[in-house]
């Protein structure tokens, strides 16, 4: 049985294999804990595509649509 990779759960075939490759990638960076920049707080999290912002100091940062880059 090979490894499957749980980020491609409910992907399926319907998309070609570069596209799952990237989707899955996206997946894990949206998944990953990151720490505010600001209080170190792991709660720093996407509010919509683009901006990130902690609930503990409020701090807020326009980013990527998928990941910081700050
Ligand atoms: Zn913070």
């Amino acid at each position: 049985m090979p490894k499957k990779n749980k980020a491609l759960k409910g992907l399926g075939q319907k998309y070609g294999a570069s596209v799952r490759k990237k989707y899955s990638r996206v997946y894990r960076l949206l998944k990953k804990k990151r720490r505010c920049p600001e209080c170190g707080s792991l709660k720093f999290k996407r509010e919509v595509a683009g901006i990130w912002v902690c609930p503990m100091c409020s701090y807020k940062v326009a980013g990527g649509a998928y990941d910081v880059t700050a």
